[in-house]
């Protein structure tokens, strides 16, 4: 039996586990951030690191990772708002709300991310930038 996906596609093994294997690439920001919401949603901790840059050391980013993945179970994925981002983008914007469940808490998540491709290339893969302030 086919496995929904959790970013809301109708089967995970056609919409973003191929992302997480590596077999393909998002080709619009907003497919990177379902790929990273479902990967949220499935502990893929691999992937949530390599689709986002950071400074930090990566063992105690994959550390971090694992901690909060272990206290939250994310329910839902709506996407708010998206801007550029597209095929021929390099840069794109994704507000979202992601629905979870902590401590037996219902709760939601709303962000704008910054996503841009790699080296601000045409054709450089998408990564996740940061956190935008919701206005
Ligand atoms: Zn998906």
């Amino acid at each position: 039996m086919e496995q929904p996906c959790p970013c809301g596609g109708l089967s995970y093994g056609s919409c973003c586990s191929p992302l997480h294997r590596g077999l393909l690439q998002a080709t619009t920001a907003e497919q990177l951030m379902r790929s990273r919401y479902a990967a949220y949603a499935l502990g893929e901790v691999e992937y949530l690191l390599t689709t986002h840059p950071s400074p930090e050391p990566l063992a105690r980013r994959r550390r971090a990772l694992q901690a909060s993945l272990m206290q939250v179970r994310w329910r839902r994925l709506e996407i708010l708002e998206v801007t550029a981002g597209g095929p021929d983008d390099t840069t794109g914007t994704v507000t979202f709300a992601a629905h979870y469940v902590a401590a037996d808490q219902i709760g939601v998540m709303r962000e704008c991310s910054r996503f841009g491709r790699e080296g601000q290339c045409p054709d450089g893969r998408w990564l996740y930038l940061e956190a935008l302030e919701l206005s």
